[in-house]
């Protein structure tokens, strides 16, 4: 008995040591040689770097020592690599509407969906080009479940473009979103879905549910504009009642909710009604950056697109404008101090895709983010919100081999992000303009 035993022990520690040998040497499609690695998570970066591929996975990083051979190389030694960018906040199925060639509603009534959608394939691809390679899509403005049939079309290889979550149509209440000023007999269509108490609310969330939507996105808050004493007010949409509804609906079929809310008594519905992320909030009080702290609150700040295309300085839409950003500087000042989990999102869409999506990140890094605080806010931050932590957002051993790489060093001029030239997408190459 002791003998069977002995020989027992003898054979699994020979598999354990043939297993471990063949451990070191993980079987690969390609190798990676980083000359500097931001990997998503570490406060530093680290200098000559390895990283190992096998289909859509990263399966190992190591120091570079220079001495592989018979691996299939791209050679970015040259470069800073990261992992794949994430914008928190975006719409495919927008088109930076010009006013001059009639704006939202245009897109709505004169855009058939089939246009619609090859604008959409169009933003992917752009995105993708740019590093991006996961966008949290933000609602599809009247396109229905358009981003869905996106997000399956790019899994089926059809169409190039980042990993998408969805949030489907939107959710508001009447008198919450456009189209408006329109004659009242007429029953025009709306960007978003509209209902009333929460019974309504309840249905929306669970028909956006059924029909494949990640996210839930409401609007908490709709208009805005300055009052006489000249504060930024923003009208409230749906009450605490209804957005309660939508979010334990969306909680129990393990889903979260984005609110879009700019400030008052809407934001304060937003944070009392359980929402997981603040999109904007230009004008948070202290108060209500403590409950946010409180709650585990994300707040995407989107600040760049408020600070373009201002109306002239005299008019009300030009008051309101600059209102606007003066209280989102100093509200995201407010966000940072208190180490909120501030997310990187630009709202692209509501500025056309043709523009960069990480000028974003120069404005941030303006109010008082570090650059590489900055980097996080769209790497492994917003990979934790989408509950794929460790997956992506990150480069190390599991994750999916979503890798960016760029010339210059962006800790030094954050700004470099603007230049993305290698893009790898699970494991496949989008694009090099570094490496042979
Ligand atoms: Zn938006």
């Amino acid at each position: 008995m002791r003998s069977l035993t002995l020989v027992l022990l003898s054979l699994s520690a020979a598999i354990l040591l043939f297993t471990s040998a063949h451990a070191q040497e993980p079987a690969v499609d390609l190798i990676i040689r980083a000359g500097t690695l931001i990997d998503g998570t570490s406060d530093r970066p680290i200098k000559n770097q390895v990283i190992f591929i096998k289909g859509d996975r990263i399966v190992k990083v190591s120091g570079d020592t220079g001495t592989l051979t018979g691996f299939n190389v791209i050679d970015l030694s040259n470069s800073t690599v990261l992992p794949g960018l994430i914008d928190s906040h975006t719409h495919i199925f927008l088109w930076g509407e010009d006013p001059a060639k009639g704006g939202y509603d245009a897109n709505i009534l004169k855009a058939g969906i089939a246009l619609r959608a090859a604008r959409a394939t169009f933003a992917c691809r752009r995105a993708l080009e740019q590093g991006f390679t996961t966008l949290r899509d933000l609602e599809t403005e009247g396109a229905g479940y358009g981003d869905v049939e996106i997000k399956e079309a790019i899994a089926e290889g059809t169409i190039p473009g980042p990993r998408l979550f969805c949030a489907t149509r939107a959710i508001s209440s009447t008198g919450g979103y456009n189209l408006e000023g329109y004659a009242p007999e007429l029953d025009m269509p709306k960007g978003a879905q509209i209902i009333d108490g929460p019974v309504e609310a309840r249905k929306a969330a669970r028909q956006q549910l059924d029909h494949g939507a990640d996210w839930i996105k409401v609007y908490m808050t709709h208009r805005s504009w300055v009052d006489k004493q000249g504060h930024l007010v923003s009208q409230p949409t749906l009450t605490v009642e209804e957005l309660k509804a939508i979010v334990d609906e969306a909680h129990g079929w393990g889903k979260k909710v984005a609110c879009h809310a700019y400030n008052g008594i809407g934001l304060q519905r937003a944070l009392d009604g359980g929402c997981d992320s603040i999109e904007h909030g230009l004008d948070m009080t202290d108060a209500q950056v403590k409950q946010m702290a409180a709650q585990g609150t994300w707040y995407c700040p989107t600040l760049q697109i408020y600070y373009e295309d201002w109306a002239p300085e005299d008019t009300p839409a030009g008051k309101r404008d600059r209102a606007r950003a003066a209280a989102h500087e100093a509200s995201y000042k407010r966000a940072l101090q208190a180490h909120l989990k501030i997310i990187f999102g630009t709202d692209i869409g509501g500025m056309p895709w043709t523009e960069s999506i990480a000028r974003e990140f120069p404005r941030m890094v303006e109010f008082g983010m570090s650059p590489m605080d900055a980097i996080q806010a769209a790497t492994s931050r917003p990979a934790e919100m989408l509950d794929m932590k460790s997956e992506i957002g990150t480069i190390a051993a599991g994750a999916f081999a979503d890798i960016i790489a760029v010339q210059g060093d962006p800790l030094k001029d954050i700004a470099t992000l603007e230049h993305v030239q290698f893009v790898m997408h699970n494991g496949s190459v989008f694009k090099n303009e570094l490496a042979k």
